[in-house]
């Protein structure tokens, strides 16, 4: 197997208070040439990065949980990523695969189709972004079907652009007076167990007979969601919920499309989150982990649907760009090679028996939930399920601060994600929920 090797010192350390004067003088010209719609978590301004540190430009390292959100699972400078793309970078940049194309594209399709769940014949087609992928998934499933209506759910997250809108559920900050949106969207409930305290099936009854009162199973080309939902809160549904849904959508020839733009990729401890749920997607959409930080996307799905669009229907000038291409199959090699799926589980049971205690500690975290490198805390006023978004956030920039990467989710905004770099280690995952738990102790009354 294949061991994990540092370049940086896999160490928290702080020279300035943060930010450093070197990441303020950058803010301030920030300020006058970015976009003020551009948010950042950190205050930091980043310089180097390797494993599990982030450095930035005052010197400051970092410990980093949130892997520039679930993208850099091999870490963010993985020596064999960064050898492929110099390597391809070197040779050819660019010709566009729809002008003349290039062996590196079919090779990561060949192992997507490997990769994905499900021995049935498959194809793929690349893109640049999440938000493009899941774009194209529907295209297909509308083309494929003939049918129009897509269904998505509470919670739900599928990117920025004009279609990924629609089918993003919360309004502030993705959606506020950006409409009018795509039209044939419909939200269903989805299973939120710590929430509906519903079982899985009946969450999936629930979500199938309102499809079927409402939209009509006939008029629904595709139904999409996130086996755990990302952005929401991390939500991992109750356990017979998918493959409910999934059932029910192959009775009705309705295509299922499985949004595993964030838990690819090993993050959930398998290749995918389906392979969790034993659900077999008909087509899935694929980015952040695929290309140890390049940007590439795939949709990767049953060949009859993928194969049914007319030569030229599918495509983009940059879509499965070789440096990219040369970059993912580094990192899936990698990825197998030093099986982080693995990592990812043992990942898991470090957070979650430092969190429980946490848990019993503080009295504010209502629920910790999510599979392998993919953890949350939900938190809460306490003895309540009331969201405490004051004090998720207090908590998240006081633990930025004090030289730990943590980033906040969820449609009440009181969530805290913890997305670690799969090749982080051992001791630096612990020092970066200690002090994520002692600002939290702080915070809550509880030091
Ligand atoms: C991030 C994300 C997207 C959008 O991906 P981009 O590359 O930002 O366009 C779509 N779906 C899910 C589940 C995501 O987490």
């Amino acid at each position: 197997m294949t061991a994990i090797v540092y370049r940086l010192a896999q160490e928290r350390r702080l020279v300035t208070p943060l930010p450093g004067p070197k990441s303020l003088e950058l803010a301030a010209r920030r300020g006058k040439a970015v976009a003020a719609g551009v948010g950042s978590s950190a205050p930091v301004y980043a310089v180097d990065a390797d494993g599990g540190v982030i450095v930035d430009v005052d010197g400051n390292s970092l410990i980093d949980l949130g892997s520039g959100i679930a993208v850099t699972g091999v870490g963010a400078s993985n020596p064999e990523v960064a050898a492929a793309v110099a390597d391809q970078a070197a040779r050819l940049i660019h010709t566009c695969f729809m002008v003349t194309p290039y062996e590196g594209y079919i090779e990561v399709a060949e192992r997507l189709n490997r990769l994905t769940p499900g021995d049935h014949e498959k194809r793929t087609v690349l893109f640049n972004s999440g938000a493009e992928a899941v774009e194209n998934a529907v295209k297909v499933a509308r083309l494929a079907t003939g049918r129009q209506a897509v269904v998505a759910f509470d919670h739900a997250y599928h990117g920025r652009t004009n279609l990924t809108m629609a089918l993003t559920a919360k309004a502030m900050p993705y959606k506020t007076n950006f409409g009018p949106f795509a039209p044939e969207i419909y939200r269903m409930p989805a299973s939120y167990p710590y929430r509906d305290g519903l079982d899985g099936k009946e969450a999936a009854a629930d979500a199938i007979d309102r499809i079927e009162k409402q939209i009509g199973a006939s008029s629904v080309a595709a139904l999409i969601i996130e086996p755990i939902q990302g952005e929401g809160g991390f939500i991992v549904p109750a356990p017979g919920f998918l493959p409910t849904i999934v059932d029910w959508a192959k009775q009705n020839g309705i295509v299922f499309i499985a949004d595993e733009v964030q838990t690819g990729f090993a993050r959930t401890g398998s290749w995918f989150a389906s392979d969790d749920e034993g659900i077999v997607p008909d087509l899935i959409t694929m980015a952040k982990g695929i290309a140890g930080g390049m940007p590439l996307a795939a949709v990767t799905g049953r060949a009859d649907l993928l194969d049914a669009v007319h030569p030229g229907g599918l495509g983009g000038t940059y879509g499965g760009n070789p440096v990219a291409c040369a970059a993912a199959i580094a990192a899936i090699d990698y990825m197998a090679a030093a099986d982080l799926p693995a990592r990812a589980r043992h990942l898991e049971k470090l957070s979650r028996s430092y969190l429980e205690k946490l848990q019993a500690d503080t009295g504010v975290i209502g629920d910790i939930r999510g599979r392998g490198a993919m953890i949350a805390i939900e938190i809460v006023k306490p003895g309540t399920k009331e969201p405490d978004a004051v004090l998720t956030k207090e908590v998240a920039t006081a633990t930025n601060n004090a030289g730990v990467v943590v980033l906040t989710c969820g449609t009440y905004g009181n969530i805290i994600r913890l997305l670690p770099p799969l090749v982080i280690s051992h001791d630096l995952l612990m020092e970066g929920l200690e002090v994520l738990g002692s600002v939290l102790r702080n915070k809550a009354g509880h030091a």
